[in-house]
């Protein structure tokens, strides 16, 4: 049997993928899919936890009428939606989940704690992270890179709604090119839009690979199995 290439991974889904071709609300049917795969993964023995954002529902950096970090935590809030979403789908099919967040919701979900996370993991759980970091002025992707350092996540799987990192805006250049590889330090320089600094610079320091991937069906699938289909961004080319 062909083996993955990860055992521990972080796959991080971004709101606006959950809301499908409007890029809003739930897509049931891309949840659907999205949980097929997860269930694929996990039969593969590979431990999934899935940090997810917001972005279909509410984005604070968006919002302009209110205060910055009240917004935030409106986009905190998005996140939990989403989760919710995403367990209901999973268990389903079956797949035993738990929803952890970051801000302490104890009817919806459990608190975030690090080693109950892993354990979970350990007895083939899906882990769902909700609420990001549980603060303003950060991320989701900031999210997926801390607590890939935490649990020890072998790699970050970025399901995007492109194929990979471009040296420009694939949309905008139509000879843009697509890199194979890039190193943290490059993607920081040239300011390409993978994750935001501070989710790279922690993926960097913690020396995480990202898999940066188009969320296609299949394509979660030959991440974990580390088949060439996006961009891999690490400290160097890995032979
Ligand atoms: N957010 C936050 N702290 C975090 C994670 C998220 O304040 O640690 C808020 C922030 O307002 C963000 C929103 O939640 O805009 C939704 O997350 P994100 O934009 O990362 O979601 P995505 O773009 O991946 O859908």
């Amino acid at each position: 049997m062909v083996k993955p290439k990860y055992k521990r991974v972080i796959l991080k889904l971004s709101g606006e993928a959950l809301g499908g071709e409007k890029g809003f609300g739930i897509d049931w049917q891309v949840v659907e899919t999205i949980c097929e795969e997860i269930e694929k993964v996990r039969e593969l023995g590979v431990e999934v936890a899935i940090v997810v954002g917001g972005g279909n529902f509410f984005r604070g950096r968006s919002a302009e009428h209110i205060d910055r970090a009240t917004a935030d935590y409106m986009g905190m809030l998005a996140t939990v939606i989403n989760s919710l979403a995403l367990q209901s789908i999973l268990e389903k099919r079956g797949i035993p989940t738990r929803v952890q967040s970051a801000i302490e919701m104890r009817q919806i979900a459990e608190p975030y704690i690090r080693r109950r996370a892993i354990r979970h993991l350990e007895k083939g759980r899906v882990v769902i992270f909700a609420c990001g970091t549980g603060n303003p002025f950060f991320s989701t992707d900031t999210a997926a890179a801390l607590r890939a350092a935490e649990i020890d996540a072998e790699a970050i799987l970025l399901a995007k709604k492109v194929d990979g990192v471009y040296d420009s805006d694939p949309k905008k250049n139509p000879n843009a090119k697509k890199y194979d590889f890039i190193t943290y330090l490059d993607v920081i320089n040239q300011r390409l839009e993978v994750m935001d600094s501070t989710a790279t610079s922690m993926c960097m320091d913690n020396e995480i690979p990202i898999v940066v991937f188009e969320l296609a069906k299949g394509n979660i699938l030959k991440a974990v199995m580390g088949e060439n289909i996006g961009t891999i961004v690490n400290v160097k080319e890995a032979k």
